[in-house]
């Protein structure tokens, strides 16, 4: 599994049961074609346990991940066909078609970034259609 595919975050959160300070763990992961997030909240104290998975990220969330684990770039290696690359983003965003052409123009340039897993899903996408793309994290 590629240490793009999973990002989590760890949180101290009052237990919605007795108030004690519980354990909050969320998971954005890249299973086989898509993006899923799951929250655990578990009270040492009282034994209150719930998993809600499957669940919407919130853009706030969000912003905790890619400020914890840095933004993933979007990088081309080689030379590809624009519509190809078009075609993929265009899918996999469900984007219309002027705001696909600002997206591309972002990865052409090594400024599209994402969580991690949301950049290594778009570049196994690309992958699968024959473009030569990687997430990666750093300069
Ligand atoms: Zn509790």
């Amino acid at each position: 599994m590629s240490v793009y595919a999973y990002a989590s975050l760890r949180r101290t959160t009052p237990c919605p049961e007795c108030r004690s300070p519980a354990d909050w763990v969320g998971v954005q992961a890249l299973v086989g074609d898509s993006l899923r997030w799951d929250v655990e909240v578990a009270c040492p104290a009282c034994r209150f346990a719930v998993a809600d998975c499957g669940g919407e990220l919130s853009d706030e969330v969000r912003e905790q991940l890619l400020a914890e684990h840095g933004a993933a770039v979007l990088r081309l290696r080689a030379p590809a066909h624009r519509v190809t690359v078009l075609r993929v983003l265009r899918a996999a965003l469900g984007l219309e078609l002027a705001a696909v052409k600002d997206v591309l123009e972002q990865v052409w340039g090594g400024a599209y970034v994402g969580t991690p897993p949301e950049v290594e899903l778009l570049a196994r996408r690309l992958r699968a259609a024959g473009v030569d793309a990687v997430a990666s994290v750093g300069p």
